[in-house]
């Protein structure tokens, strides 16, 4: 351990909304001595980094935003993008928390040091910092993931991912392709279609689309939700009871998801009059087994005369363009890859070694998993957010991401009642949590609605999401078990205690 480097009490990784609201949390709690480490030079997360045409959230976002920093100007129930941006930065000037931001810093590995209890943190490879404590923001979707297709780099024209897009690049008359029709790809084609592109849309497989309940939040609403915050909270209550209900059917019950496919059905014949077009966008495997998607211009775009939809699935990228595997070629300006992210390699691209050297990479080797989603055997205190199993396939991500918080507080917390210098998931009780997990799982639609989807590992187990409904992650997030963690006791003296905030 290098004495001279700066030693801190807690190190948040990333300025997204978790990292960002671990950082307003852990100051609320009281904890003064923090910074948080941004690879980028502006803070948001996957909400900086998706700026493409169309972006919004398709989750409600009196929902999708803190609990504790309720915003009642969002201008429709479902915000763009861009709002969602300026909230976050809001929120870090509000709770004063952007001066603890390192932007620029790019986090490549920690090592844990037995001796001093602490990690110490590299930065660009090189050790630049020690702290107590670790919380890993590093966004579950924040590493983009281009398509394993044949002459991919000799494509001619612009390439770019739905995550990296290139607004430098002119789209009315020219000739754009999009791989993929996933979340991202149905927000985008809408809009290039109508931005006068001439547009290709190559689908391996339909998604599922329902009506988007959106609507304008008009002035006279935003000041009712300014002076009287509990109707927006009535209103967040509500959003919530709906998607919960959602999220037992898809966890549970998946048969009842036939409803939504009516309902869906409906939608698609509503927006589209051609019956072999309605044939290829019919999905063949249950609704909610991937991501149901809420839109109300995908369909009418895919009618368009400017849009072709491929289905015969994709022989190679040509340098001009896309070649079918029909034989049919597609000559193409742009391609666009609206081809997701890669889930695993956002942790196991980091070098981190935890007790007796073992390395995140060797101990998630079988597969990533940790206890309650957050707290690893063999890496004392760390805890990470949007961790394996934690994300939601119907709800907000940002109310599991506020669970996870609370329950990393409450570690800290642990640490200095117990006056302990470390502590970390037994390794009993996290195979237990997650067998738990993979029992509960098998009822899940995700399992059993026949599809396969980025949920899923190269093995076809899901590590992703939460097999149950998010108020229970929450409530199994409230307080640490400590029958369920070794404590080690500190080595040096422990300061002061951390409120929690309720
Ligand atoms: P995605 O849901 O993973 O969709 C990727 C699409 O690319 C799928 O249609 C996939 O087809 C296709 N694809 C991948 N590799 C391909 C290949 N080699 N050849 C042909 N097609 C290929 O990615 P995403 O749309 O970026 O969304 C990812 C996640 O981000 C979402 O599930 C959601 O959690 C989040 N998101 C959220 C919002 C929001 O509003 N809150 C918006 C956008 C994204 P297959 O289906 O056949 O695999």
């Amino acid at each position: 351990m290098q004495n001279e480097l700066p030693e801190h009490e807690l190190a948040i990784v990333g300025s997204g909304f978790a990292g960002l609201g671990m950082a307003i949390e852990a100051k609320r709690a009281g904890i003064e001595d923090f910074v948080v480490l941004e690879r980028a030079h502006q803070l948001g997360g996957t909400w900086r980094d998706n700026h493409y045409p169309g972006c919004g959230c398709d989750v409600p976002t009196p929902l999708y935003s803190y609990s504790f920093a309720p915003n009642p100007y969002w201008s429709h129930l479902y915000a763009r993008s861009e709002e969602i941006r300026d909230y976050l930065e809001r929120c870090a000037d509000e709770f004063a928390v952007r001066e603890k931001i390192r932007f620029g810093t790019e986090v490549t590995g920690a090592r844990w040091d037995a001796e001093a209890q602490r990690w110490e943190v590299e930065i660009d490879g090189r050790p630049a910092l020690t702290t107590r404590f670790v919380v890993g923001g590093f966004g579950g979707l924040s590493r983009p993931a281009y398509p394993d297709i044949d002459g991919l780099e000799d494509f001619a024209g612009a390439l770019f991912h739905s995550a990296q897009w290139d607004h430098e690049v002119p789209l009315a008359g020219k000739r754009v392709g999009v791989i993929g029709t996933g979340a991202s790809a149905i927000q985008l084609i809408p809009q290039i279609a109508k931005a006068g592109a001439e547009v290709t849309v190559f689908q391996r497989t339909p998604p599922w689309i329902v009506p988007k309940l959106d609507r304008p939040i008009r002035r006279p609403e935003q000041q009712l939700y300014a002076k009287l915050p509990v109707a927006q909270k009535a209103l967040r209550a509500l959003i919530f009871t709906i998607t919960e209900g959602v999220g037992v059917a898809i966890t549970r019950y998946p048969r009842l998801l036939a409803i939504g496919e009516v309902w869906a059905r409906r939608h698609m014949r509503k927006a589209i009059g051609d019956v072999h077009l309605r044939e290829q966008l019919t999905p063949d495997y249950r609704l909610g087994c991937k991501r149901i998607l809420p839109s109300n211009d995908y369909y009418p775009a895919l009618a368009r005369d400017n849009v072709e939809l491929v289905t015969a699935g994709i022989d190679r990228v040509t340098p001009t363009g896309v070649r079918a595997a029909d034989g049919a070629d597609h000559e193409l300006d742009v391609l666009v890859c609206g081809t997701g992210f890669q889930i695993e390699e956002v942790f196991m691209h980091l070098d981190v070694r935890g007790r007796d050297g073992i390395t995140l990479r060797d101990a998630w080797a079988p597969g990533i998993e940790a206890h309650r989603g957050t707290t690893i055997s063999g890496f004392p205190n760390l805890a990470l957010l949007s961790g394996p199993n934690t994300g939601t396939g119907s709800t907000s991500q940002v109310y599991m991401i506020e669970a996870q918080i609370h329950y990393a507080l409450e570690l800290m917390r642990e640490l200095r009642r117990g006056q302990a210098g470390a502590i970390e998931p037994r390794a009993e009780a996290q195979a237990d949590y997650n067998a738990w997990i993979q029992k509960r799982m098998q009822r899940t639609v995700w399992l059993r609605g026949g599809c396969n989807s980025w949920y899923l590992d190269s093995a076809g187990v899901n590590r992703t999401l939460y097999p149950g409904p998010s108020s229970s992650f929450w409530r199994s997030l409230r307080r640490v078990e400590l029958a369920e963690y070794r404590l080690e006791p500190a080595r040096r003296r422990v300061s002061e205690p951390v409120a929690v905030p309720a």
